[in-house]
């Protein structure tokens, strides 16, 4: 598509979603080679309950997708090679990636390692046009860092997201205001943020499939039946969202977890427990700011897969009341366990004042106009 309405009304906004393509499996592939071309995976042992993380293209035409356990994926792809995680070396390409992103705008909103938002509504480069900057971007990764990234934009974040999913791998797809509503006109329901599983099966039980289906029904009509979220509906399957591309994301949870080689007894899972407490003490020391902490969590998953979550209110953090956390969380179900996971929630940061505010004006606008 060429550069449109995007780039020519003064008052749109111009938001670009960039999503690197199978991350973790492309910075294995660009460090070997021999792993081009061949199904391949990054992931977790298949003989230790190890899950799928991120997959190649030649892999998931075996059906192979991130999330799926590894032994299954092996079963599903005999041949496909399943390498370990390389956590540090991923944390460095996305670093490089959104130091790529912050040379067009300030306003780069992360939403996981290799994927973001951008608003370059404001941007000086190529004349603000978007759709240059997106270009270039994609050139820079590709040389800079080795991987492809796929890009949509559109003048807001949903439709930029649903773009960029579009045409991937290594695409490109800009969607001008004027296109909105016939590029979404047959997209699934699903592809609106917020709509799970359940939602999608009430949805579809209305006959309601695609966003085009949301059309004829009235904003009431959807309210009283999903209250809140019959706004979002109605809204997104327009094409219409007004969240703002916000740059500071306030982090409310810091935690770890571990999934353990075979089912034990809480006795058993201390040794564990011990491991990832280090593990949330280290995470915690590396946060960038100076946080204060307003309650403890243990998360406990049992052999059948049903889950537990124990809590207490904290203003410090030891290990003794963990373990009570541990046992208080176990006598629930009396189970086996399978995965054990500890964490903190954080107090919103006074010591930034200035971002705080900030932060709570994003929200407020959020709300007001989203929701
Ligand atoms: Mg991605």
């Amino acid at each position: 598509m060429v550069d449109g309405m995007v780039d020519s009304l003064p008052n749109m906004r111009k938001i670009i979603h960039c999503d690197a393509d199978c991350f973790f499996a492309a910075i294995e592939m660009r460090d070997d080679p021999s792993l081009r071309g061949i199904p391949m995976a990054v992931g977790g042992n298949p003989s230790r309950r190890g899950v799928i993380s991120t997959c190649n293209y030649e892999a998931r035409v075996f059906g192979v997708h991130s999330a799926l356990a590894s032994a299954y994926a092996k079963k599903l792809c005999p041949q496909l090679v399943i390498i370990p995680h390389n956590m540090a070396k991923y944390r460095l390409a996305a670093q490089q990636l959104k130091e790529i992103f912050y040379d067009y705008t300030e306003l780069v909103e992360p939403l996981s390692l290799d994927e973001a938002f951008l608003d370059v509504s404001s941007s000086q480069d190529y004349r603000g046009s978007a759709t240059l900057i997106a270009k270039d971007i994609r050139r820079r990764v590709e040389s800079e860092i080795g991987i492809t990234v796929s890009a949509g934009i559109s003048s807001n974040k949903f439709v930029a997201k649903v773009a960029s999913d579009w045409d991937k791998p290594n695409g490109l797809t800009v969607v001008e205001p004027s296109k909105i509503k016939g590029f979404l006109h047959q997209l699934p329901v699903k592809c609106i943020p917020g709509v799970g599983k359940k939602m999608q099966a009430t949805l579809q039980n209305l006959d309601i499939h695609q966003c085009a289906d949301i059309l004829p029904i009235d904003k009431l009509e959807l309210i009283r039946q999903f209250g809140k979220f019959g706004n979002r509906l109605y809204h997104f399957a327009r094409g219409e969202d007004a969240r703002v591309v916000s740059p500071i994301r306030e982090r409310k949870t810091v935690s770890v977890e571990q999934t353990l080689d075979q089912d034990i007894l809480p006795k058993e899972s201390e040794k564990v427990l011990t491991v990832i407490y280090q593990k949330l003490l280290h995470r915690i020391n590396g946060l960038s700011t100076n946080k204060q902490f307003s309650k403890v969590f243990v998360k406990i998953k049992f052999g059948d897969f049903s889950k537990t979550t124990v809590e207490i209110t904290i203003n410090k953090l030891d290990f003794e009341c963990c373990k009570k956390l541990l046992y208080q969380g176990w006598e629930r179900q009396k189970k086996p366990i399978r995965l054990l996971g500890i964490g903190v929630r954080l107090q919103p940061d006074m010591g930034l004042e200035d971002g705080y505010r900030q932060l709570n004006l994003f929200t407020t606008v959020k709300e007001s106009l989203v929701l």
